[in-house]
């Protein structure tokens, strides 16, 4: 395995650093890289959407796409880099739905029509989108879900509900899965969905957090009119399109960057005097505790270089079961960090919008923020189950 990247590569990462450098420093003070702080607060959101256009106007939203789609063909590698660096500022301007998720199932699933309609405005930052998935009673267990799409002319009826829907207060389009044969209750069933979220009959709640904010909602689609060309990939064959992530980086780089730069302001912040002299670096402790996040932080960036590594191989098959392997990792290290470092500050940990707020309050806010990430796109124990059957050759237990 080789770990340097070649003169062109080190180049093109100077070039984002230096625009994520620039572009940063206008930030929002809110802003920390939190969905949460992205989707509720309009400052961020503005903010967000700014950096986007930016990002689209040098083409980097879209570098790994086919050029005929307004791509560049890019390499792995070269996201891979994108993505280091992008976590590493708490970067803005990546519609992780529309990005990571959506247009890799358009390349894949989707007609030539839709992907000439649907990713061109992607990757101009024109479209925000948001993802349409869990249900009330169908979250790990998504193919038990119940929304159902009827065929009506050229059209298809939805009726149900969706929960946890990130963003959609924002986004101006959906991706969704929905019941097509109520015949077949599991994920043979569903047919996969691009519905625009201004059609008659979407309603929109938010599902406010713990500490405030706002991120979920709940959407009632009540006799919503979906064309039937906006069924991407066969009908009932939804589930297949929903899997395939195909051919992108999946190495959760950026979060494994996003928490070397938190760790890094934390041991920073450990070297200051603070709280009448007192130099928490001195104390072995928080010594200890601080090389063993950095330990952790190392170990799972190396794991990052692993997975793109196999996918650069053609591995894509082995990438999956290490890519919920890396999920796992990160979130839970992500966990372990927030707690950590609101150990080693105290009391004080617990300060937000304060003079006396250490890390102008980052930690109050993680703290009760960061338990979410092992849910999203799937629990951890969700993950480990695909490790075990698809990496490990278990016997499926579900
Ligand atoms: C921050 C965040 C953002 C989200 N954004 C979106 C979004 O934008 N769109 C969207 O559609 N959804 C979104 N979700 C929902 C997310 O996909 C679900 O929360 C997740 O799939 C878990 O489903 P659930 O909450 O219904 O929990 P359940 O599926 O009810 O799980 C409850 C518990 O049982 C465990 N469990 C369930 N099945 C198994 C099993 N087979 N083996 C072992 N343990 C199991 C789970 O790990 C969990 O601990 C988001 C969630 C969070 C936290």
């Amino acid at each position: 395995m080789d770990f340097s990247f070649t003169p062109e590569e080190e180049a093109l990462r100077r070039e984002f650093d230096d625009f994520f450098k620039v572009e940063m420093v206008n930030a929002p003070p809110q802003w920390g890289t939190s969905m949460e702080a992205i989707f509720g607060l309009d400052e961020c959101w503005e903010f967000h959407k700014r950096t986007a256009k930016k990002l689209a106007a040098k083409g980097w939203l879209s570098r790994p796409w086919p050029r005929e789609y307004g791509g560049q063909d890019a390499s792995l590698v070269e996201q891979f880099i994108f993505n280091d660096v992008m976590g590493y500022h708490r970067g803005a301007g990546v519609d992780h739905w529309g990005l990571a998720l959506l247009a890799p199932t358009l390349l894949v699933s989707a007609s030539d029509e839709q992907k000439r309609e649907h990713l061109p405005p992607i990757a101009r930052a024109e479209v925000f989108w948001t993802q349409l998935w869990s249900e009330p009673g169908a979250g790990s267990d998504l193919a038990s879900l119940t929304t159902r799409a009827v065929r009506d002319g050229d059209d298809y009826v939805v009726n149900g509900q969706k929960i946890w829907t990130s963003g959609a207060h924002r986004a101006d389009w959906g991706f969704m899965l929905a019941r097509t044969n109520p015949e077949e209750r599991r994920s043979r069933g569903l047919s996969f969905f691009l519905l625009d979220m201004k059609t008659p009959g979407i309603t929109i709640n938010p599902v406010l957090s713990l500490e405030g904010s706002h991120l979920f909602n709940e959407v009632f689609l009540d006799d919503v009119r979906v064309p039937a060309r906006n069924m991407v990939g066969e009908e009932n064959q939804g589930w297949i399109a929903s899997q395939m992530t195909s051919n992108f980086e999946r190495s959760m780089i950026q979060l494994f960057s996003f928490l070397q730069r938190e760790l890094e302001e934390l041991i920073e912040f450990c070297r200051e005097p603070v709280w009448g002299g007192t130099v928490l670096a001195e104390d072995p402790l928080v010594r200890h505790r601080l090389a063993q996040l950095a330990i952790d932080i190392g170990a799972g960036r190396a794991f990052s270089y692993q997975i793109v590594w196999t996918q650069m191989k053609g591995g894509l098959i082995v990438a999956a079961p290490l890519a919920a392997a890396a999920k796992v990792l990160v979130t839970e290290l992500a966990q372990r960090l927030m707690y950590t470092g609101n150990q080693i500050l105290g009391l004080y940990g617990q300060v937000k919008e304060s003079r006396w707020a250490p890390l102008k309050g980052s930690y109050e806010k993680e703290y009760q923020l960061c338990p979410g990430l092992n849910m999203a796109g799937g629990t951890s124990e969700v993950m480990r189950n695909l490790v075990c059957s698809l990496g490990l050759g278990l016997p499926r237990s579900w």
